[in-house]
């Protein structure tokens, strides 16, 4: 039989009104009891929960940390792990594990669900039947899932490649630059030529991470000469548009040459969820160009700041940070 590792953090799924009509995480008995079919799969299940199972919304790096940690020891005892997590930054954090455990050869299958697991109509009893479902699919002993991966609503994702999409439906997750990588319907369907393969040869943990991360949402109508750039700024990933267009503006190109002179690196991250960053494809992006802008590509917002944050604990040289941006680590973007 499989041995699974389920590692409960909060979120919705394990949610009850309290007295104050307010949804707060429940310990992780009340959710067993919801699901009594969760007996009937055959695997080995251990449930490990956090001490303080959280709104995904509190999350924090130091908690992507901790997992990561929790994963990498256990590793060896486990034939896969399924975390359930909130939906709301599931996204992130799905991002964080997969840069987090490099060389990683066994699933780890993150879900949650829209509505509490008591509530009549729920999402979560699906949810997390197939998660375990898929954590413990194998071919000649060896895992078929070797990667961090979002299920939810009969789809499964490369994590690092979804984002939440909805509050309010079901399908609250979409991967617009990846397809699924398995649908469970009647049959389960695993597209096999989809599945990332770690070229490491051991895992590795890397659990270190950065706040020198900014952000900056360009708008029409943005006063670049009222934001200020904070000195703690090494990279500033600008939210730009569609194909990566900025402005040609000399105030902006006076905000791009003080975040030079702050020695704060430009990523260029869209506000389309679909598509990629072309630098030069447009005139309108020759400012950033000039500025040694580097291109997040076709990654998700989630995903390039989350690698943004890890990378620049791996090292104080921007060019090697550059590098490995750029490069995809656990198939986050397309090459
Ligand atoms: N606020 C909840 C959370 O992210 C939402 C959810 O789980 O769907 O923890």
């Amino acid at each position: 039989m499989r041995k699974i590792c389920l590692i409960y953090t909060g979120g919705t799924i394990g949610m009850r009104q309290n007295p104050n009509g307010k949804l707060a995480p429940v310990d992780f008995e009340e959710l067993r009891k919801n699901i009594p079919t969760l007996r009937l799969l055959p695997i080995e299940l251990e449930v490990k929960t956090m001490d303080r199972p959280l709104d995904s919304s509190e999350m924090h790096p130091s908690v992507w940390a901790d997992l990561a940690n929790e994963i990498y020891t256990l590793h060896d005892q486990f034939d896969g792990f399924v975390i359930l997590h909130g939906t709301d930054t599931m996204a992130f954090t799905a991002s964080a594990l997969s840069f987090m455990l490099r060389g990683l050869k066994k699933p780890v299958i993150i879900t949650g669900s829209q509505l509490p697991v008591g509530v009549l109509r729920t999402d979560a009893v699906e949810n997390l039947l197939s998660a375990l479902e898929f954590a413990a699919m194998e071919e000649a002993g060896a895992p078929i899932i070797q990667e961090v991966c979002i299920y939810f609503e009969y789809k499964l994702y490369r994590g690092n490649r979804a984002y939440k999409r909805s509050s309010n439906e079901f399908n609250a997750f979409s991967s617009p630059n990846f397809p699924p990588l398995a649908e469970s319907g009647v049959r389960m369907t695993v597209h096999n030529e989809l599945l990332w393969r770690s070229p490491v040869a051991e895992l590795e943990l890397h659990k270190g991470y950065s706040n020198e991360v900014g952000v900056v949402t360009l708008y029409p109508g943005l006063d670049f000469n009222a934001l200020q750039v904070q000195p703690n700024w090494r990279i500033l990933l600008l939210r730009t548009f569609g194909a990566g267009n900025a402005p040609n503006s000399p105030d902006f190109i006076e905000f791009l040459s003080r975040c030079s002179n702050n020695g704060t690196v430009i990523v260029n991250t869209s506000q389309c969820v679909s598509g990629a960053v072309v630098h030069g494809l447009y005139d309108s992006s020759s400012a950033l160009e000039r500025f040694n802008v580097l291109s997040a590509k076709d990654m998700t917002f989630e995903s390039a700041l989350v690698k943004a944050m890890l990378l620049l604990s791996e090292s104080e040289d921007l060019r090697e940070f550059g590098i490995k941006f750029s490069s995809s680590l656990a198939g986050e973007l397309t090459e």
